[in-house]
C-alpha cells in the first residue's frame, strides 16, 4: 500500500502542501516527475534547459533527505497506472495546472483514481487564491485587474509556509529513467542562461535573499521600471516551476505592496486561463480575430534577431537571446513594436517568447502579449502606440541598457511615424466592421 505524490510544476519541498499531506497520511510514498511533451504550448527551448537543470538539482535534494524521485517520459495516465498497480497505491497528491493541455491529462488522471477506487488530492499551492473561487457577485471571471485584485483582499490572508519536510525516509525505490532519457539535452546554443542563472530551490531561495537583502524590495516600486538597474527579483522562472511558492514570495516582501501586486498580476494571468482557456490562441476580445496582420518573415526574423534599428527594441530582443529573460518594461516595447509598428500577429511574439525566455509560462506569456495587442483583458488601449524612441529617452535615460546589448545600430527596418499610421488604419478597420 502507498501513497503517490505527482509532482509537476512544483519542483521543491518546502510549502508543498500534497506532499506535506500524503506525509501525514502515513502511507510508503511514491514521488513521481512524468514528462509529457504536450501536442500544443510543448515546453520551448529555453525552458527545456531550465526544467532539466530543475530536476537535478530536485532529485538531488530528494535524495538527500533520503527519498526517491521516479522520473519518467510518456502518458502520464499510462505511466500512473502502472505505478498504482506496481506500488498498490491507495491514494494520489498532486497540485492543480491551468493550462489547458495539462487540464485535459489531469481529467483522465481523475477518471483513472476514479477506475481504481483512489482517492485522488489536488492542492492549488503554487497559486495564492484558486482561480475558481475568485469571482464576481455575480460569479463570474474577473477580466480587470483593479477589481480582482480588490476581490482577493477580501479573502484570509495567504497562509504562512509550510517547512520542508525533515526526513524523506518513507519514499519507496523502484524504476526510473535517467533524466537524459527525458530528451531535454539541448543542441542549441543557450549563451550566457547557464551561467546567469541557477534553476532549482536552492537557486530560488538565493534569488529572494539578494532581492530582500540588498534593499531592492523598498527600491522595487521605482527601480523596477528601469532596465539598467537591477530592480526586480528575477524570481519568474522560479516561480513558474514552483521552486519557490508564492506565499513565500509574498510574505517575504511585505516591505512592498508594489511587488504584492505584481504577484497577483500572476494570479490575474492563471484566473484567465483557467476561466477563458482559448486565449492562448485567440484574442479574448473577438473583434480582433479579423485583424489584418502583415505576414513578412523578413521582419519579423529582423526583430527576432533585434535587427530593427531601434536601439530600444535590439537591446531586448539581444537581452531575451543571450540570457532567457527580459526586463518587464522591455517586454512591452518590443511587444507594441511587433505588433503596432510591424503589424504582425501577437502569436508570433508570444511563441519567439515562448521558444527563448526561461519564464516562458502559458498564463502569464499570454496576458503579456494581449494586453500590448489591447485585444486581452485589462489591455492597453490598441490606439495607444509606444514610440520606441520615447520610451528609451523614459527609461533608459544613460542608455546603460541599450550599450551592454547593442554594439552597432543597424538601419531601420521601418518609418515610426508611417508604421503608426497604418496600424491606426488597420485597427479603425476592425472598428468600424465591429460597428456594422
Ligand atoms: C509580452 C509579455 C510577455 C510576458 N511573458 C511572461 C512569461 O512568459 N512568464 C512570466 O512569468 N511573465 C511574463 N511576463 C510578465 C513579466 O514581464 C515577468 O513576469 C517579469 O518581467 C519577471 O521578472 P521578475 O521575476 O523580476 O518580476 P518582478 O517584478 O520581481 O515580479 C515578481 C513576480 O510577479 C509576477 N509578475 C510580475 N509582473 C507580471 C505580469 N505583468 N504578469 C504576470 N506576472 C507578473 C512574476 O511571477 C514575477 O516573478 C510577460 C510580460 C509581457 C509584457
Amino acid at each position: 500500500m502507498s501513497s503517490i505524490v505527482w509532482f509537476r510544476q512544483d519542483l521543491r519541498l518546502e510549502d508543498h502542501y500534497p506532499l506535506l499531506l500524503a506525509i501525514e497520511a502515513g502511507r510508503p510514498l511514491v514521488l513521481v516527475f512524468i514528462l509529457e511533451k504536450t501536442k500544443h504550448w510543448s515546453i520551448g527551448r529555453a525552458s527545456q534547459w531550465w526544467l532539466e537543470q530543475s530536476l537535478l538539482a530536485f532529485k538531488e535534494s530528494i535524495e538527500a533527505k533520503g527519498g526517491f524521485l521516479h522520473l519518467f517520459h510518456g502518458e502520464t495516465e499510462e505511466i500512473l497506472e502502472t505505478l498504482i498497480r506496481k506500488h498498490k497505491a491507495e491514494a494520489l497528491y498532486y497540485g492543480a495546472n491551468y493550462e489547458p493541455e495539462e487540464r485535459k491529462i489531469e481529467s483522465r488522471v481523475e477518471a483513472l483514481c476514479k477506475r481504481y477506487g483512489i482517492a485522488s488530492h489536488k492542492f492549488h499551492h503554487n497559486l495564492l487564491y484558486n482561480p475558481e473561487t475568485v469571482l464576481t457577485k455575480e460569479g463570474k471571471p474577473y477580466q480587470v485587474y483593479t477589481p480582482f485584485w480588490n476581490r482577493t483582499q477580501q479573502f484570509q490572508a495567504p497562509e504562512e509556509p509550510m517547512p520542508a519536510p525533515r526526513s524523506l525516509s518513507c519514499c519507496l525505490k523502484g524504476a526510473s529513467e535517467p533524466i537524459s532519457k527525458l530528451h531535454l539535452t539541448q543542441t542549441w546554443d543557450l549563451h550566457q542562461i547557464p551561467l546567469l542563472w541557477e534553476p532549482g530551490e536552492k537557486g530560488a531561495k538565493k534569488r529572494l535573499k539578494t532581492f530582500i537583502d540588498k534593499g531592492r524590495v523598498e527600491d522595487y516600486e521605482h527601480d523596477r521600471n528601469f532596465p539598467a538597474i537591477d530592480g526586480s527579483s528575477k524570481l519568474s522562472p522560479h516561480l513558474h516551476h514552483g521552486e519557490i511558492s508564492p506565499r513565500v514570495a509574498w510574505h517575504s516582501a511585505k516591505a512592498s505592496l508594489t511587488y504584492r501586486k505584481e504577484l497577483v498580476w500572476r494570479e490575474f494571468a492563471k484566473h484567465l486561463l483557467y476561466h477563458f482557456p482559448h486565449t492562448t490562441d485567440h484574442p479574448l476580445k473577438p473583434e480582433f480575430d479579423a485583424f489584418p496582420w502583415q505576414k513578412n518573415a523578413k521582419l519579423l526574423k529582423a526583430w527576432q534577431n533585434g535587427e530593427t534599428g531601434f536601439p530600444i527594441v535590439d537591446a531586448g530582443m539581444k537581452e531575451l537571446k543571450y540570457t532567457g529573460w527580459m526586463h518587464n518594461r522591455v517586454r512591452m516595447i518590443v511587444g507594441s513594436f511587433l505588433i503596432k509598428d510591424l503589424r504582425i500577429h501577437w502569436l508570433e511574439g508570444a511563441k519567439w517568447f515562448w521558444d527563448c525566455l526561461v519564464d516562458a509560462d502559458l498564463a502569464s506569456n499570454t496576458l503579456g502579449w494581449q494586453w500590448v495587442g489591447g485585444c486581452g483583458a485589462d489591455a492597453a488601449p490598441f490606439f495607444r502606440i509606444f514610440h520606441p524612441d520615447l520610451q528609451e529617452a523614459k527609461f533608459d535615460p544613460t542608455h546603460e541598457y541599450i550599450k551592454k546589448w547593442v554594439k552597432e545600430p543597424s538601419k531601420r527596418i521601418v518609418d515610426h511615424a508611417e508604421a503608426r499610421d497604418e496600424a491606426l488604419k488597420a485597427y479603425h478597420s476592425i472598428v468600424a466592421h465591429r460597428k456594422k
